[in-house]
């Protein structure tokens, strides 16, 4: 075996310069304010609601986003929702008390698909949460649609989804709320952190104190609350990576038009398609491979090189052992065959051609 720092991850977190992250620390030492909404995390937030044009809520992580948007719109019963995305997307509805209700993806986009929505509404179903799934957008036009015709609400799981644009706007813009999360594996980060982000003011007002343990003033509540607050050196991260979030996507761009021109020939590999009139961000490079069998002989021919691709996501949501397994073949198989390859910004050229090389001595 090499040592640790050869091995090849599936991401790496980018980091600003050091001396400017020790210089906000520094700040924070004079100042004395860790936390409680204090400068940097009123600067983050202020910067973060210039760049999408909405009401952002910094919060702790973006699970925590997604369980404070399902108290905001006092959901409850059933909650219409994907199985392929990150656990915490089902998780959330558990741990507040909701039922999931899986819906089947679309085997070119990845995210729910909508005609199958409607067969699953009971009149217990409150809303749909959905996962715009390595940032490619959900069909959020027909799911609007059917929102409105049964009078459901929806919430985007949109953590992968930072920056990303669909038909003109923002994908923020969509649903009721959309969650983001700043985790230190995502394109945006500000190494734990996450956002509730909601066009509507009064919906904006709620989360705002739901993450502030209901707090009105210092003795009166609004109601009930958590502590979703994020501190002071969290948000000076993130301020500092909003500098440098232009180059990072810029670099994950030749990335991965390295990768395609490697890769895109291959026939028992599928490379993500993303919707049309999006405008992506580069957050992921999921390939789908033929079958499991060619998924497993991968992994284990790239460990012998120190390669980790990562199986995101697997296995289908639908099989957790604390949820009712509805069948969802297009998620199960996907979840199977499916691998995101190392992606990040200023992966070298020669790295690429090197994964790939070895990619291709298993993959024809
Ligand atoms: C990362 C992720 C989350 C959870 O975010 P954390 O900040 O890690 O809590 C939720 N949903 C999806 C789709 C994710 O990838």
């Amino acid at each position: 075996m090499s040592d640790s720092k050869s091995k090849i991850f599936v991401t790496k977190s980018h980091l600003p310069p050091k001396d400017k992250y020790f210089e906000l620390c520094s700040q924070i030492w004079d100042s004395g304010q860790l936390t409680n909404n204090g400068p940097f995390v009123k600067k983050l937030e202020s910067e973060l609601n210039n760049r999408f044009n909405n009401n952002i809520s910094y919060v702790t992580n973006g699970t925590v986003a997604i369980q404070i948007a399902i108290k905001a719109l006092d959901l409850t019963g059933e909650i219409i929702t994907t199985p392929f995305s990150y656990v915490a997307t089902t998780s959330s509805i558990v741990w507040e008390n909701c039922t999931p209700v899986f819906v089947d993806i679309e085997k070119e986009y990845l995210s729910i698909d909508p005609e199958k929505i409607e067969s699953k509404i009971t009149k217990n179903t409150t809303a749909i949460l959905a996962t715009h799934v390595f940032g490619n957008p959900c069909d959020v036009t027909k799911i609007e649609q059917i929102a409105a015709k049964h009078n459901l609400k929806v919430i985007y799981d949109a953590a992968h989804a930072f920056d990303v644009q669909y038909q003109s706007k923002s994908i923020l813009d969509y649903g009721d709320i959309s969650t983001l999360s700043f985790h230190a594996t995502k394109i945006f980060h500000t190494s734990e952190g996450g956002a509730v982000i909601s066009q509507n003011k009064e919906l904006d007002h709620k989360i705002k104190y739901l993450r502030n343990f209901g707090h009105n003033g210092r003795t009166a509540f609004h109601g009930l609350g958590i502590n979703g607050k994020n501190s002071e050196f969290h948000a000076a991260m993130g301020i500092l990576m909003l500098d440098e979030i232009t180059h990072v996507k810029e670099s994950r761009k030749s990335a991965y038009q390295m990768y395609i021109q490697e890769l895109a020939h291959l026939n028992d590999l599928t490379i993500l398609k993303i919707r049309p009139e999006t405008i992506w961000n580069y957050s992921y490079f999921p390939v789908i491979l033929k079958n499991e069998e060619l998924l497993n002989k991968l992994l284990d021919d790239l460990k012998t090189w120190d390669i980790y691709p990562r199986r995101y996501f697997y296995p289908s949501l639908n099989s957790l052992p604390y949820v009712t397994n509805i069948s969802c073949p297009n998620s199960e198989r996907i979840s199977a065959t499916i691998l995101c390859l190392p992606f990040y910004a200023n992966m070298e050229n020669k790295l690429i051609t090197h994964i790939c090389d070895k990619i291709k001595k298993v993959v024809t």
